[in-house]
């Protein structure tokens, strides 16, 4: 079965919550949304305390190139326009909403009707999409309209549609996919249109197979859009690995998926330009999954963007008492969350809860130098290596010299290591200060 060659491993997928429809959350009493939902330079601000803002409508814009739009994700009046800390724990400036009512812009088609008829020209659907401040929904937020419009010189042979979900636990792509297929393939082939109309396959893993029914039903009609099923095995849903996957192309070292001739988007993004370009509707809202085996109602939500964590939690039956991690994302990339007013945000995929028990880390042994941690590394790296040499410290040269940069930091290392050793904490830290290295000397 369709995998990637280089290592990987197989944790139990967990998919606890993929039976619970995604439930749409009404609004809480207060949003605080984040100028800084994007990879890149944070949105400005547009609109001051005491303005009031309809569902939809734009409240800050790009500040550069790699930036995007942020609209609200409700009706109400602004109550403060500050810097609050972000999922991240980062202080970045937040627009604060009390919400009065649910008022739509007019300009935002809510029909269920399907739109398929693609209008406009490749320009026209470039500026829309970017208006509407789509990035990408996968975790990595780089707005989309810059990634569908390669520099000169290259151009995209293969539109691949990220539905691979493999990381344990999130299932929110999964329902999307069992019920807004139509719309995720109609994205699709707005992107292929605008890549010069290449070919595109939608890429979900075995476990899913509702997900896989649905869409190659939705398929239909597109003759240049196919559903490739993927064998289990994580991290199948990182870019290099799914290009690998599908093309057997392998992006270089330093080089970018469009270097091989590949532009990866999730469905979730897909769905989204859909909803941008067919129904003229911004990124204001996601379906995220809340889960766990502690969580009482573990569940797919449609949620606000700008929506705290804590009234998410409280939907899915509250705060259970022997939770003791919050993690953003999943269980093997995600990051802890440790303050529960931060909001939800373009990239929330998934709230996951872990107790103690499973969090608990085992005690760390010396390395036997069994080598699990270099077949299981998907990059290549010796992480073994390159964990000793971060925590020798100012080891900075040898570890670039050793690719630290490549690490996706999917954590496949740490899960295999018989001696329990925190690889990915080291290398993670490292990486930080060789990557700002790099690009100090890049500027020079
Ligand atoms: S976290 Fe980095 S070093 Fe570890 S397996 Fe993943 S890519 Fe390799
Ligand atoms: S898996 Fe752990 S014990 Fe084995 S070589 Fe890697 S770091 Fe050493």
């Amino acid at each position: 079965m369709i995998t990637f060659k280089i290592g990987g491993v197989h944790p139990h997928d967990n998919k606890i919550a993929k039976e619970a429809a995604i439930a749409p959350l009404a609004p809480p009493a207060k949003v605080a949304i984040s100028m800084a939902q994007h990879l890149g330079a944070p949105a400005t601000p547009v609109v001051a305390k005491g303005d009031k803002v309809l569902v939809g409508q734009v409240i800050g814009e790009p500040s550069g190139f790699i930036s995007g739009f942020v609209h609200s994700s409700v009706s109400g009046t602004v109550a403060a326009v500050e810097p609050r800390a972000d999922i991240a724990g980062n202080m970045v400036p937040h627009v604060v909403i009390d919400v009065e009512g649910d008022e739509w812009d007019p300009a935002i088609d809510r029909s269920e009707a399907i739109v398929k008829e693609i209008k406009g020209t490749r320009e026209e659907i470039l500026d829309k999409i970017k208006a509407c401040g789509i990035v990408g929904m996968g975790g990595a937020t780089f707005p989309t309209h810059v990634k569908l419009n390669p520099p000169a010189g290259k151009t995209a042979e293969f539109l691949i549609i990220n539905g691979a979900e493999c990381e344990p636990y999130v299932t929110a792509d999964d329902r999307l996919m069992r019920e807004k297929p139509e719309g995720i393939v109609i994205g699709a082939a707005i992107m292929a249109k605008v890549l010069g109309g290449c070919k595109c396959f939608i890429c979900i893993e075995e476990n899913k197979p509702e997900a896989i029914a649905a869409m190659q039903k939705a398929c239909s009609g597109y003759p240049g859009i196919e559903v490739l099923k993927l064998k289990k095995k994580y991290p199948q849903g990182g870019e290099k690995q799914l290009i690998d996957a599908v093309t057997h192309r392998q992006v270089p070292s330093g080089a970018l998926p469009i270097d091989t001739g590949c532009v990866v988007q999730n469905v979730a993004t897909s769905y989204a330009v859909y909803e941008a370009v067919q129904k003229n509707k911004p990124l204001f809202e996601r379906a995220m999954t809340v889960t766990g085996q502690c969580v009482p109602e573990p569940r797919n939500f449609q949620v606000r963007l700008g929506t705290p964590l804590s009234f998410v939690l409280e939907a899915a039956g509250g705060v259970p008492a022997d939770a003791a991690k919050f993690i953003s994302g999943g269980p093997m990339m995600g990051k802890a969350v440790a303050n529960m007013d931060a909001t939800t945000q373009k990239g929330s995929s998934c709230l996951l809860l872990l107790t103690e028990e499973q969090t608990r880390r085992k005690p760390e042994s010396n390395c036997i130098r069994c080598g699990k941690c270099t077949d299981a590394c998907p990059m290549g790296l010796e992480p073994w290596l390159l964990n000793k040499l971060s925590r020798a410290g100012g080891q900075y040269e040898a570890l670039e010299e050793n690719k630290i940069f490549d690490c996706i930091e999917c954590g496949c290392c740490l899960y295999t290591c018989p001696a329990n050793i925190p690889l990915l904490d080291m290398i993670r830290i490292n990486k930080a200060e060789v990557m700002k290295i790099i690009r100090s000397r890049a500027k020079k």
